[in-house]
């Protein structure tokens, strides 16, 4: 006897897409072995068969859209065969359903695995009774990499009531952010700072000694760091019921991964993989030469230090080794310091910095290195050539998509290694997402740690959930510290964009002055006919944390006067912004208003 297997009920859904069949004709299968997935906009299901026997037509094909009834297998069942409990070739009413989005089809488990969950309930998700009972897959969501962007997926997703595993392949959790990123960096920069206040103070009658600097006690402190953060993140894994697994995922279908000798079946993945630090070939291979990791653990300081690369990585580890000692010099392709930041932005740090260190080479290439025992001898195509004990090579990053076996899930990855997504951060494969630097520019916790939450809100059901920030701030943590967000002038002008500028030189601010910091300048680019906010940067001490009360008003859509009427505290740098908020509004009495434009 053959049993036509019908799509059961689907709950609101209808005419959803089968993506892809998971039998073939001739196969055998037991009563609840799944038989195809179908993917609604909010979740991906199997339609499982009622009966065990033998396939012996499919009667639908990938790309079909298919309805409640809508016949699509042939099952010849085996003499003597039960159907599946309950003896029902369809599901019973209110009984699991195949097509209920992810989050509600593990909701019962999920909210008891996740007691004290705060994240809001997905509006989208239907009522438990319309949710399926069981998915064949092991987990409903599977994060690959536990980086900023990974965990906070995972935790996301968890909070929202979602089965999560998260696979990294190192014990610790955290990506490079946390163990050999901005934490570690930030850590060492602030350790950099006080030596060099310290410095800057001489010439205001205060003297110190020279620092003695215990540098194993110092990696140790930044360790420390690390090791805080990284153990609060298994701690808050574990409290959400988030199963880590430690290993190297690799996909096998667009349904599983494996992770050394076990395969994990999931309804949805997050790629969450990363990036790693670009090798130049020409390079040897040389224990002086380093990357960003390298410098992040230093055993000792070295003398002639090498910076290649003049992005805000180099230039971060520049003054961390400047301040601890070391003869930097940093060596640039393109003809300025942080390529892509306005150059007036640059300047006060290019002015300190090219005071502090040996050289600065902007629009300078390496041409070779050869390492000897006398140190790495670089040849520049400038002409020059320089001996230096470490290099650091800092020259940018590659993502790592092409270690994934992404091809077996059909996930499409660009010859350089990046991931294309949409604004709900899905791939091509409408169930396997991406997030963080393997997707693209720029490469920064912020963004990944965005990215996060809407993947994991997409897969939840939560209505409206899309990337659609108007920015991503970028900040180099050097001293002075230069930020950015929004329009950039160098992008106006590539897209003739039309704006009004404003400046405010932090040699006006109380301030600054008092900080010995004068060196800085809050700039505002304004919509000329909305008056709105457009774009912002700032350069001087703490730019990285003044930066973000413009991201906030770009996105609330404020114009100069919200700003300038904005009551900031005095004194204080914040105060930089409204000042140049109040030159807009030429209401400003700390400097002369700018003259009207005729
Ligand atoms: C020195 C330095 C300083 C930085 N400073 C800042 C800063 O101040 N602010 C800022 O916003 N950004 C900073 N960044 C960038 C920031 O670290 C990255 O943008 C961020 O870590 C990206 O997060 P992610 O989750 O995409 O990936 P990652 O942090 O790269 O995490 C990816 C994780 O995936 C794991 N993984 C990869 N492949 C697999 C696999 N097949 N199986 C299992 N696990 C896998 C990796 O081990 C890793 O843990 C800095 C970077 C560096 C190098």
């Amino acid at each position: 006897m053959s049993t036509e297997v019908k799509v059961p009920e689907l709950g609101d859904f209808e005419n959803v897409p089968v993506i892809e069949i998971l039998v073939g004709v001739g196969d055998d299968v037991e009563a609840e072995t799944p038989l195809l997935t179908l993917e609604s906009d909010k979740a991906t299901m199997d339609v499982p068969s009622p009966v065990a026997g033998k396939v012996e037509q499919i009667l639908v094909a990938i790309g079909d859209h298919v309805s409640e009834g809508t016949p699509i297998v042939l099952v010849a069942e085996t003499a003597g065969a039960g159907a599946s409990p309950g003896g029902q070739s369809q599901p019973a009413a209110g009984a699991p359903s195949a097509a209920a989005p992810a989050g509600a089809a593990a909701a019962p488990e999920s909210s008891a695995a996740v007691p004290g969950s705060t994240g809001p309930a997905p509006a989208a998700t239907p009522p438990a009774a319309a949710a399926p009972a069981r998915s064949s897959y092991e987990t409903q969501v599977v994060v690959i990499g536990a980086g900023p962007g990974g965990y906070t997926a995972a935790f996301r997703a968890a909070d929202l009531g979602l089965k999560t595993i998260l696979i990294e392949r190192y014990e610790r959790l955290g990506g490079v952010c946390l163990n050999v990123g901005c934490i570690p960096s930030k850590a060492f920069l602030h350790a950099a700072k006080t030596m060099s206040d310290a410095e800057d103070m001489v010439a205001r009658g205060l003297h110190f000694e020279a620092p003695t600097i215990d540098l194993a006690a110092l990696v140790g402190w930044k360790d420390e760091v690390v090791g805080q953060l990284t153990g609060g993140l298994a701690q808050l894994a574990k409290r959400r019921k988030v199963e880590v697994v430690t290993g190297v995922a690799e996909f096998v279908d667009p349904h599983a991964v494996r992770v050394g000798d076990r395969e994990i079946t999931f309804e949805n993945a997050i790629i969450a993989a990363g990036s790693r630090p670009v090798k130049l070939p020409f390079i040897p291979e040389d224990p002086r030469v380093i990357d960003s990791t390298g410098a992040l653990s230093p055993s000792e300081i070295p003398g002639r230090f090498l910076v290649i690369g003049g992005g805000v990585i180099g230039l971060e580890m520049a003054t961390v080794y400047d301040a601890l000692g070391a003869e930097v010099t940093v060596v640039e392709m393109l003809d300025q310091l942080i390529p892509g930041c306005d150059k007036d932005l640059v300047k006060p740090l290019a002015t300190r910095i090219g005071k502090r260190y040996k050289q600065i080479l902007t629009g300078t290439e390496v041409k070779a290195v050869t390492a000897g025992d006398e140190g790495l001898s670089v040849e520049f195509s400038n002409g020059q050539t320089e001996i230096y004990d470490q290099i650091l090579v800092a020259v940018g990053r590659v993502p790592n998509g092409k270690l994934l076996g992404a091809e077996r899930a059909g996930v499409a990855v660009s010859d350089r290694g990046f991931i294309g997504v949409d604004a709900q951060q899905r791939t091509n494969v409408p169930h396997i997402y991406a997030i963080g630097d393997i997707v693209g520019q720029p490469m920064l916790a912020h963004k990944a740690t965005h990215e996060a939450k809407v993947a994991a809100e997409v897969i939840a059901g939560v209505p409206g959930a899309a990337f659609d920030a108007r920015t991503v701030p970028s900040v180099a943590y050097t001293d002075p510290e230069v930020a950015w967000m929004g329009l950039t002038e160098a992008t106006a002008a590539a897209q003739d964009v039309k704006y009004e500028k404003q400046v405010f030189p932090w040699a006006a601010s109380g301030r600054a002055l008092g900080l010995g910091r004068p060196d800085g300048l809050t700039k505002l680019l304004f919509d000329p006919d909305s008056g709105r906010l457009l774009g912002a940067g700032i350069t001087g001490v703490g730019a990285g944390d003044l930066i973000a009360e413009t991201v906030l008003a770009l996105e609330a859509g404020l114009d100069a006067q919200d700003i300038a009427l904005t009551i900031h505290p005095h004194p204080t740098l914040s105060e930089t912004v409204a000042f140049a908020a109040e030159m807009q509004d030429r209401s400003i009495t700390d400097l002369m208003p700018p003259r009207k434009k005729s």
